[in-house]
């Protein structure tokens, strides 16, 4: 939808065809009001012309009617008639001729006689034209003045009567009438003489029949007035008058022109400067919305560069945490293979500067790490894995020591390059502890000796490894003689004190490396002799009897040894074969010691042959 402002000029225009259409009305008002006021003013000469026509054709007419109050004595004396209607023709020459009709509407004297000869005895019908006017005056005893005729002579002509009468005593008697003959032009020319007629077109008509005319050449104006004559009466003239161009010319001003040319351009003024606005307005809009994106895009700078100060605040808050890092972070880039970054922690804990770290990794990373090439190669491979890792390394300090570096990794790709992040951690307490519980996880809680599961473990392990060399695996079994008794005598704790001390003992008894004494459950115990035959089983038994002896523990309910604790043995000694199995040593040295007891305790037996061989 299109804004106000767009629509401005539409407006404009349509305010210029309202004022321009308002200013052609006025145009064709004023021109009207021009028109009309030449109308009333040509209005008002034609009634003043009738007027002037009425009057002066009543002058005229005075004098015939003066010399028609003298019929009683030209009755009596025709040449005195004659004289005076002669001197009267001289004196208007408006009058074609001056003559007497008798009461019976005879025509009796003319003058001039001359050319008129055939009009005498000429006596008015009632069918002629005249007759009524005849008649009118005759009733009324008023002139009256005939419609226009053809006069014998050429021309048209008026005919004035005026009804004379005699007096004979006291009685008055119609006698005729004075007709006084008028030339119609010459009568309108001498009562026209005054008018200006280049002014106007001017036509003097008789019941619409123009009797004269004087009119111009042009006949611009299409209008025209008209103002009724009355001549003796006769209310059958009309005077019309047109205006001539010149008439027009005086009368018309330059005013409506002027009016409309200076409405004209003062609507164009107004609708220019109302264009001039509206772009004013649209200008000012457009700079309105221009101001406002260009603050909109200020103030979203101003929160990109605040975001950036806090982006940066926050990356130098992370950048000094991870300088204070207990772990070790550097990440690399890969292809080529590249340091991106150290933090802190790297170079402090080795005891080099952060340049010093960076030269030593670029030369000889060896040096830091042992291996440490392999170990890169090995992790630029990472980029197809895509997976995480973790790696136990060493590190050596610059001071020599090596620490554990347990190190995890993770790949990651970031701007079309790819990286790894490291974090290294000094796991040297996590590897002590992992190894305290591996041992706690194969060491007797009371006698600190290897436990039975240890046993199991290291005689598989060492059955397969001399079933290679096909060597000898001695085996021990011992049991504590009559402890049940001991405990009973002694008590529990006694008991457990004793068995601290045989296991002391026994662990004084080995010579070898790779020997080891477990306990196997309660009172029993088990030797393991990688390497020894039974020869060399039975001298190890015979050092554990000798050293049991030298404990001199009390056991005050034996059958053996004078009062003192002691154990009985039984020796196995087999070279691992395939077919048999570790529990075979174990059974046949079980069965040797079960023999050791039942041979009187406080002895050691060897598996005998027959029972070397596995069951
Ligand atoms: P023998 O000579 O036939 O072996 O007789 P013995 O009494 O030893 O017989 P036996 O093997 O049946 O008894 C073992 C006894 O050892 C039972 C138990 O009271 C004692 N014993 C086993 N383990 C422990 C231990 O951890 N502490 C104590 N104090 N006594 C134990
Ligand atoms: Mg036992
Ligand atoms: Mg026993």
């Amino acid at each position: 939808m299109p804004t106000p402002i767009k629509q401005f000029p539409r407006l404009v225009l349509a305010l210029f065809c309202i004022l321009a259409l308002a200013l052609y009305l006025l145009w064709q008002a004023l021109l009207n009001a021009e028109q009309e006021q030449a109308r009333a003013r040509l209005q008002l000469e034609a009634d003043a012309l009738a007027h002037q026509i009425q009057t002066r054709f009543e002058q005229q007419a005075a004098t015939l009617v003066r010399l028609a109050e003298r019929w009683p004595q030209h009755r009596e004396s025709r040449d005195l008639w004659t004289a005076n209607a002669a001197q009267l023709l001289r004196d208007d020459d408006n009058l074609q001729a001056i003559e007497w009709l008798d009461a019976s509407f005879r025509m009796r004297w003319i003058e001039p006689l001359r050319g008129n000869e055939a009009a005498i005895g000429l006596t008015y019908k009632p069918t002629h034209p005249n007759y009524p006017f005849l008649l009118a005056a005759r009733d009324s005893g008023q002139p009256r003045l005939s419609n226009s005729f053809e006069l014998v002579q050429g021309g048209l002509g008026l005919a004035y009567y005026i009804p004379l009468h005699r007096i004979s005593g006291d009685v008055r008697r119609f006698d005729g009438f004075l007709l006084g003959i008028f030339r119609v032009e010459v009568l309108i020319n001498d009562l026209l003489s005054e008018l200006r007629a280049a002014d106007r077109s001017l036509r003097f008509e008789e019941n619409g029949k123009a009797l004269y005319r004087a009119e111009s050449d042009d006949q611009a104006a299409p209008w025209s007035v008209s103002s009724p004559v009355t001549l003796a009466d006769n209310s059958n003239f009309v005077l019309v008058m047109r205006p001539t161009d010149q008439l027009l010319a005086s009368t018309t001003t330059q005013l409506p022109l002027m009016v409309v040319i200076s409405g004209a351009l003062a609507a164009l003024l107004l609708c220019i400067s109302l264009m001039l606005a509206g772009r004013g307005a649209q200008r000012s809009q457009q700079l309105a919305r221009s101001n406002h994106q260009l603050q909109a895009e200020i103030k979203r700078r101003q929160e990109t560069e605040e975001t950036l100060q806090h982006n940066q605040a926050r990356l130098k808050l992370i950048h000094d945490m991870t300088d204070h890092s207990h772990d070790a972070l550097f990440i690399l880039g890969l292809e080529p293979l590249e340091v991106v970054y150290l933090n802190r922690t790297c170079w402090q804990s080795l005891g080099y500067s952060e340049a010093e770290l960076r030269e030593i990794l670029r030369i000889a990373p060896n040096d830091i790490m042992p291996g440490a090439i392999t170990w890169l190669k090995e992790l630029s491979s990472m980029i197809h894995s895509q997976g995480d890792a973790i790696y136990q390394k060493r590190v050596t300090r610059r001071d020599g020591q090596t620490r554990p570096l347990e190190v995890s990794v993770r790949h990651l790709r970031r701007l079309g390059r790819d990286y790894l992040i490291c974090v290294g951690r000094d796991n040297s307490e996590q590897l002590q502890l992992a190894a305290r519980l591996q041992q706690l996880s194969h060491q007797d809680g009371l006698t600190g000796l290897f436990n039975r599961r240890y046993f199991d473990k290291t005689l598989i392990s060492e059955w397969r490894r001399l079933r290679r060399e096909q060597t000898p695996l001695g085996l021990l079994m011992l049991d504590v003689d009559h402890f049940k008794h001991f405990n009973d005598e002694l008590g529990h704790q006694a008991g457990d004190d004793a068995l601290q001390q045989v296991a002391t003992a026994l662990n004084s008894c080995l010579m070898r490396e790779g020997d080891c004494v477990c306990r196997y459950g309660g009172e029993e115990f088990a030797v393991i002799l990688p390497g020894a035959g039974a020869s060399q089983c039975l001298q190890v038994a015979e050092r554990i009897h000798n050293a049991i002896a030298k404990l001199n523990i009390r056991h005050p309910h034996t059958t053996v040894e004078h009062g003192r604790l002691t154990v009985s043995i039984g020796a196995a000694s087999l070279i691992p074969q395939p077919q048999w199995s570790p529990h075979d040593l174990v059974h046949q040295a079980d069965t040797a010691l079960y023999q050791a007891k039942s041979g009187g305790r406080n002895r050691s037996q060897l598996s005998k042959p027959e029972e070397s061989q596995p069951r």
